[in-house]
């Protein structure tokens, strides 16, 4: 499957409004690797979909995609993290809407601060079943664990985090008694996305970067993830969430699926969400 790229994404880079780029890296993932793999099945699998969102109701085939490939990376993060954060800036520096295909979760982080840099009123939502609150992780600061603190201590604290069922008592900790917004999948179950969205609305009323962690919907859904957890998301949920937050969304990420637990269906989820981001993006546009 060399070189295929992503369905509709054949724009050129200049005109392009989004562009996707891959990043094949999983080198801190703990449980199930195999996530580099999952931009190149992403791709495949986006071949599945008509071009018309009938959703949003727009066609893609009129909506200015560029598939730039996928980024080089290292064997180490660090390096990989210093690799990609040329190319984030870029995107955003040139104007782009960036959507990056992970990989693990870890390589949100220099997108999320490309777009600080661009929106300096940035608010990040992030859809996870993990807090992924740690300070380090197996001697890791940059480990797939830590990316949400990562993103409170050094992009932004208009933070809010949706569809966590797991975290240490640490982490449970630190969310305490530092205010972090939450929403627990449980929250969501009980209350219903439309409310749940409604009090991020009250959070974050601006440009938002939204970083999707394929395992915030449930393993029935999504069960090829690094490290699947019960009683998640529904696709519904997250749609609803693309939805509402796809006018002020100025970065977008997709990481964790990881193809080898797959029978194609977390893939194909994967694929169709990215197309659902755009569509509700561009739709917002019209
Ligand atoms: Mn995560
Ligand atoms: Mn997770």
């Amino acid at each position: 499957m060399d070189n295929v790229i992503f369905a509709d994404a054949d724009s050129d880079y200049k005109k392009a409004h989004y562009v996707i780029c891959g990043v094949p890296y999983d080198g801190t993932s703990c449980f199930r690797k195999g996530s580099c793999f999952a931009p190149d099945e992403m791709r495949k699998f986006s071949y599945n979909f008509e071009t018309y969102n009938p959703f949003f109701d727009i066609d893609l085939d009129y909506v200015a995609i560029h598939d730039f490939g996928d980024l080089e990376v290292a064997e180490d993060i660090n390096s990989t993290l210093a690799m990609i954060s040329g190319h984030a800036d870029t995107f955003v520096g040139d104007g782009k809407i960036p959507v990056m295909l992970g990989g693990e979760h870890s390589l949100t982080l220099p997108f999320a601060r490309a777009c600080k840099n661009k929106n300096p009123g940035l608010g990040f939502v992030v859809l996870d079943a993990h807090l992924d609150l740690r300070d380090e992780y197996k001697g890791e600061r940059n480990s797939h664990a830590c990316i949400s603190r990562h993103i409170i201590d050094e992009v932004t604290e208009k933070y809010v985090s949706v569809g966590v069922r797991s975290g240490t008592l640490n982490e449970y900790g630190y969310v305490k008694e530092n205010g972090i917004n939450v929403f627990s999948s449980d929250d969501v179950f009980n209350s219903g996305i439309e409310e749940i969205v409604n009090e991020i609305r009250k959070i974050i009323n601006g440009p938002v970067y939204l970083s999707i962690d394929m395992d915030a919907i449930d393993p029935s859904f999504a069960p090829a993830v690094g490290t699947p957890e019960p009683y998640g998301l529904t696709p519904r949920d997250v749609r609803g969430i693309i939805a509402c937050l796809a006018p002020d969304i100025v970065g977008f990420d997709l990481v964790e699926v990881a193809p080898a637990y797959d029978t194609g269906g977390t893939a194909i989820l994967g694929a169709k969400l990215v197309r659902d981001f755009i569509a509700a993006s561009a739709r917002a546009q019209l």
